[in-house]
């Protein structure tokens, strides 16, 4: 039987490889931090490269308090729980965790997941079902899509961040028409029962931060429930790192927000789910990925409740991060290039209108890390055609320096592929 679908399968990893889509993995022989030293899989000379493509936003991937409470951890509750949560799979660090996250929040309970990516897949189709609508951002991470797609809710999906799109959609869920015409879909309206909108609060191609003010609002209006993954935000944006949820206000007024340990918090792994009381303890006894699946390792969830500490109880390593995405931000916009406007670390270095954005959005970053910066190129079918990209991502492990070599980098290369 193999012998066919091998075939198969080569072909399809033919056309991925010769339409440049292949995605290779560079060996990191370092821990994660600004100056990585990195490998080619083939073992060759390793090179220091200056590191601008990890969500390390605060740089506490490496940090000396948390990899000492993680190996005190270690000692104390030992290297893994060979159990579900519900069995017997939960120490009291997990429960001072989830009470850490609520109090941070000011949420009323949270749930850990092993990723947000579980935290997504099982939060909609145990909270909805089929008589229920699903309004989701067309940019919405793939967890969340994925999730969705596992709920028998009916699904509606608006255009980026279009608010008046998202109105009318809820007005038709609301009334329980159809967005699409044709076969095959229900004839006889039927008002959703309870309604739910979905977002990101940070998208992660542009940086761009959601509209969760409006979305709010409009969910005032129409008595629907507002869902963010704040993964991209939590720990360093608002003022008190509390996401972007912060940033436009709107603490308290989010039903659920889902988010990761895998970014800023540490960036081990982890993901948590916050919010209404009634939907948490949902979540504990019927979310498939919670209950059928293993418990956060300790050592993770103790370095993780240290995250927490450092997050609340200073502001330094936001502030820096702040400074390092202005100046770097400032820097590249006077040296000539396009940048998506924003205040977020993701900075996307548009490469203009060429014939093939694709390739040149490739031959930059493979030159760039020639220069000794390591990122990466976005381009279609990733992000739309024609919008092809350097995703820059500034961290607080970043010194003057660091950022300054790397927009030297990018001022040569740039100027070498005619970009600036
Ligand atoms: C990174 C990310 C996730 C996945 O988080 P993991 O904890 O790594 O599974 C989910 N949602 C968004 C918006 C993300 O950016």
């Amino acid at each position: 039987m193999y012998q066919r679908i091998r075939f198969d399968f080569q072909q399809e990893l033919m056309n991925i490889k010769k339409s440049g889509l292949s995605k290779e993995e560079r060996i990191i022989l370092s821990d994660q931090k600004a100056l990585i030293e990195v490998s080619y899989p083939k073992g060759e000379e390793p090179e220091d490269v200056l590191n601008f493509c990890a969500n390390n936003y605060l740089g506490l991937a490496n940090h000396h308090d948390l990899v000492k409470v993680a190996k005190e951890s270690l000692d104390k509750y030992g290297f893994g729980l060979a159990s579900v949560r519900f069995i017997c799979g939960t120490q009291d660090i997990h429960v001072e965790l989830e009470d850490a996250i609520s109090k941070f929040y000011e949420t009323e309970d949270t749930i850990l997941y092993s990723s947000c990516f579980d935290a997504n897949g099982g939060l909609f189709e145990t909270i909805l079902g089929p008589d229920d609508a699903i309004i989701t951002d067309a940019l919405n991470h793939a967890s969340i899509i994925d999730g969705i797609r596992l709920c028998k809710a009916k699904r509606f999906i608006y255009d980026h961040s279009d608010m008046k799109y998202l109105e009318k959609i809820i007005q038709r869920a609301r009334l329980g028409m159809d967005i699409w015409e044709g076969p095959g879909l229900s004839k006889e309206p039927k008002p959703a029962r309870n309604i739910l909108i979905a977002t990101d609060g940070v998208f992660s191609m542009d940086g761009d931060i959601g509209r969760l003010k409006e979305i709010v609002e409009l969910a005032k209006k129409y008595d629907a429930l507002v869902m963010v993954d704040d993964s991209h935000a939590t720990g360093f944006l608002g003022k008190k790192g509390r996401g972007a949820v912060e940033y436009c206000d709107v603490l308290g007024e989010v039903d659920i927000i889902t988010s990761t340990l895998g970014k800023a918090m540490g960036g081990a792994s982890g993901g948590f789910t916050t919010g209404r009381k009634e939907i948490i303890q949902m979540l504990r006894q019927k979310s498939r990925p919670y209950l059928f699946s293993n418990s956060l390792a300790p050592s993770i969830v103790s370095a993780a409740l240290k995250a927490f500490e450092i997050v609340r109880e200073s502001d330094d390593l936001r502030e820096k991060l702040m400074e390092n995405t202005q100046y770097f931000r400032k820097k590249m916009t006077e040296a000539g290039f396009k940048i998506i406007e924003g205040i977020h670390p993701i900075v996307p270095i548009m490469l203009g209108d060429f014939e093939n954005d694709a390739m040149l959005a490739q031959d930059i970053a493979k030159d760039l890390y020639s220069e000794g910066i390591y990122v990466v190129g976005f381009f279609f079918p990733v992000v739309a055609k024609g919008k092809a990209r350097i995703r820059v991502q500034i961290s607080a492990a970043h010194e003057r320096e660091h950022l300054d070599k790397a927009i030297k980098a990018f001022i040569k290369i740039g100027k070498k592929h005619k970009v600036i």
